[in-house]
């Protein structure tokens, strides 16, 4: 006869084996979903990045399964007495294994993750290789299921980390960035090996010199060469400003792992709207210069490219791509000033921020093509104030498209109305057309664009796409 006290051990071993399997089964899954170089980018539209929801669900998943199952098998050995079996190598491994998941847990609060990134990080990748090591040391049994899903896990994890590697290496040779610094903690790195990866995708980048064992992801403004533009923001991107000030013109060894990222073909649709806070822009530019470069396979004669900026000096970040953009009489462009609360202003583009012109002996033998800019003091724009009183913007923006020569662009005061501009967008459309709306910035400007997309959506059309990026996972 079976009693309740065997009843509550028969349970208790069940649910200890079931979260035990739930435990492992995640911790594969949220292997599968760190990959950077993941199969599902080729079996789906989608890269990466798209998958971090996942990869963080799965992961607190996996935490919560085996803290049950620690604490079930704890108690049951408590209850029978057996709790020295603690001290055996597999249960301490199993010990190892759920304090290192927890520690990946406390690093994951925002704050750590958004103040302490490179500490959540290295905490993320020793933690993770531990934790695969000391599962298999856990049930090192080979006639069981448990060592065969932790070896599967472990190749996973290995083989991306080998492709990395591979590509990294690849690029290694012969390659070199330019850094100029630009205003407001900008800097514009230039490599000199062209890659083949698409304008707007992100890659990482490697620049030992500034942080040995760090590679950051940004955006490609283009590929040939390779250009981005990085806002400082805390160890590396600020240590990069900071060396560019300190030693302009001075090429360093750099290496590239490109090709991340899905963008939407863009040039099939009738009419986009871009749009981009700050940095974001590197994305916005290099979408918007290719539908520029290849005007016969794009179908849009209505391209809106919109960038808020905090004040007038951001706006030398993009002089080059600002210049050829408003050379396309198909390109409307509109320059928000955020910080300008006044009135309107004209800023000339025909100041001596030029591209292609060696700034230094070092850049010179290099053959880079960098910004001779100096990186001391902020580029003075050339202006001329359009009135000391408020400026209608619709007005404004009609004279930055009509009236004003192409060498100069017309600012806009104060953030865009980004609801009117997509919903204008959809009003003035063909209902049988295609519009698409790509956003790149701050989280606040994604959160805007991101809520008025269903005020873009009509039953009668015309279709609507919506495209953000973030900088931020
Ligand atoms: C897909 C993508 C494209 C980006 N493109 C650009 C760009 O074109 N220009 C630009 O100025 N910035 C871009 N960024 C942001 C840039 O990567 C971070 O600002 C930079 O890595 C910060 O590093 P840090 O050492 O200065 O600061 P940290 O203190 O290390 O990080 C600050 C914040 O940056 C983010 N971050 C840092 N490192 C990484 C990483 N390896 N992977 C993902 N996020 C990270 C984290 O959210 C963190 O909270 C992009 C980010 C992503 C994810």
């Amino acid at each position: 006869m079976v009693g309740p006290a065997s009843e509550a051990r028969v349970l208790r071993q069940a649910l200890n084996e079931k979260t035990a399997k739930v435990a492992l089964c995640n911790l594969a899954f949220v292997i599968f979903l760190s990959l950077k170089n993941t199969p599902l980018a080729f079996l789906s539209a989608s890269s990466y990045e798209t998958l971090m929801p996942l990869h963080k669900a799965a992961g607190y998943t996996t935490i919560v399964t085996s803290l049950v199952h620690a604490v079930v098998y704890l108690d049951a050995w408590a209850q029978a007495g057996h709790l020295h079996e603690m001290l055996e190598t597999a249960q301490i491994a199993g010990t190892i294994g759920g304090i290192a998941l927890l520690l990946i847990g406390v690093s994951t609060v925002p704050y750590i993750r958004r103040q302490r990134y490179e500490l959540f990080y290295v905490i993320h990748v020793i933690m993770s290789a531990l934790i695969l090591i000391v599962v298999g040391l856990h049930r090192p049994d080979f006639s069981k299921s448990a060592i065969i899903i932790t070896v599967f896990a472990a190749s996973l994890s290995f083989m991306d980390r080998a492709i990395r590697l591979y590509k990294f290496s690849c690029n290694f040779m012969g390659n070199h960035a330019a850094l100029a610094a630009l205003p407001n903690g900008a800097t514009r790195v230039t490599l000199r090996q062209s890659s083949d990866a698409t304008p707007g995708s992100h890659a990482f980048l490697w620049l030992p010199v500034i942080r040995f064992a760090e590679t950051h992801p940004f955006t490609l403004v283009s590929s040939n060469p390779p250009e981005f533009v990085v806002q400082s923001c805390d160890g590396f991107t600020s240590a990069l400003h900071q060396y560019a000030k300190d030693f302009p013109g001075k090429t360093l060894r750099c290496s590239l792992n490109s090709g991340y990222g899905k963008l939407p073909e863009f040039k099939t649709y009738d009419s986009v709207l871009l749009i981009a806070g700050g940095s974001g822009a590197s994305f916005t530019f290099a979408v918007a210069l290719d539908l520029s470069r290849n005007p016969d396979s794009c179908s849009s004669n209505n391209i809106t490219f919109v960038w808020a900026v905090r004040d007038q000096a951001s706006i030398s970040w993009f002089y080059a791509e600002l210049r050829e953009l408003l050379l396309d009489p198909r390109i409307k462009v509109m320059i928000h000033i955020t910080d300008n609360v006044g009135s309107s202003t004209v800023i000339s583009l025909s100041g001596s921020f030029e591209k292609d012109s060696p700034a230094t002996t070092e850049s010179s033998r290099t053959s880079l093509p960098i910004m001779s800019v100096d990186p001391e003091k902020a580029i003075e724009l050339e202006q001329t104030t359009m009135s000391e009183s408020h400026v209608d913007p619709e007005k404004a923006m009609a004279y930055a498209v009509e009236d004003i020569p192409r060498s100069a662009i017309a600012a806009l005061p104060g953030r865009p109305s980004i609801p009117a501009l997509m919903e204008s967008l959809v009003d003035n459309c063909d209902p049988r057309k295609r519009v698409i709306v790509g956003a790149c910035g701050p989280e606040g400007l994604l959160e805007t664009v991101k809520s008025t997309e269903s005020r873009c959506i009509r039953p009668d059309g015309p279709s609507f796409t919506l495209h953000t990026e973030g900088f931020g996972w």
